[in-house]
């Protein structure tokens, strides 16, 4: 009994999951949460949670500035951003910036776009923060792979279409076309590939696809600045990928057959319109 007199008091109608899995962000821990693509509203509500509480939110570029500014006054904002190109912080950098926080005594959110373990070194971030007996937790997100493309109209499986997927980086540590990738393999392993930072070397990575014997003719389309009312989409075919300049980033590139549900499924209408090239 009064039980309750004894919890942290949440914020609204927070207050209804007091008995949920809904834990607080509590002081000298770190929650690393997907913010989701695009928008502010493909955060989860448990990472909206932590943003309510946070001290301290380290952010990456690629994070929604609408859902920053639903931070409180008093929440430090710090930008890691890492772009393409441009200099930014070293990854151990901000590891070690995270630990620090922590070690302080600061509620510290990490806040990354998308998933924060789908291409976002994550679990760089986290295994760096359990090496220093930093508790912590993660908060998953809508990844840009998923979510972005179903707002381009495009369900990511389709029965008719495939039962596989591969999530794949068109760019290393070095910022070249992964030598990890068997792209001889990938060519044919599944009917859907779903590319992330891959705009740069699209003409290369479309090249080694063929040439492990997937057919120029498949569809591909570019969803640029997914979830954000700049949305643009590309639509072309493997063979002529190359020839695309200047495409708007970030960008999710998918290879195969689900991009043609387009036609009935395109639900979200942007600021531009979609494109067909070719
Ligand atoms: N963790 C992120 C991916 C980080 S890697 C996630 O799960 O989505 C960064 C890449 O994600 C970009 O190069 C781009 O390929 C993709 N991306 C992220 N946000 C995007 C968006 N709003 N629209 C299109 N692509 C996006």
């Amino acid at each position: 009994m009064f039980d309750w007199i004894r919890k942290p008091r949440r914020r609204g109608h927070f207050a209804a999951l007091d008995n949920a899995d809904f834990p607080e962000l509590k002081p000298g821990t770190v929650w690393l949460v997907g913010a989701g693509p695009g928008g502010p509203g493909l955060v989860s509500l448990l990472g909206y949670h932590g943003i309510g509480q946070a001290d301290v939110i380290v952010h990456d570029a690629l994070v929604s500035q609408h859902l920053l500014n639903m931070a409180p006054r008093r929440t430090k904002l710090i930008f890691a951003g890492k772009r393409g190109g441009k200099p930014s912080p070293k990854q151990t950098d901000i590891s070690l910036q995270l630990v620090d926080l922590a070690k302080a005594g600061k509620r510290v959110l990490r806040l990354k776009g998308g998933d924060p373990y789908m291409f976002g070194r994550g679990g760089e971030e986290a295994a760096t923060l359990a090496r220093a007996g930093v508790p912590f937790r993660i908060v998953p997100g809508i990844s840009a792979g998923l979510g972005g493309l179903a707002y381009a109209g495009i369900p990511i499986t389709h029965r008719e279409n495939n039962q596989s997927v591969i999530f794949l980086t068109g760019h290393d540590e070095n910022g070249v076309v992964p030598l990890g990738v068997d792209w001889a393999t990938v060519a044919h392993a599944s009917p859907v590939i779903v590319m992330f930072m891959a705009v740069k070397h699209l003409g290369s990575i479309a090249e080694k696809l063929m040439a492990g014997g997937r057919s120029g003719s498949d569809r591909l389309a570019i969803v640029s600045n997914a979830a954000t009312p700049e949305q643009r989409v590309l639509e072309t075919t493997l063979n002529r990928a190359g020839e695309l300049t200047d495409i708007p980033t970030p960008a999710i590139v998918v290879l195969g057959p689900v991009s043609a549900h387009r036609e009935t499924l395109d639900w979200y209408i942007g600021q531009a319109r979609s494109h067909v090239f070719g």
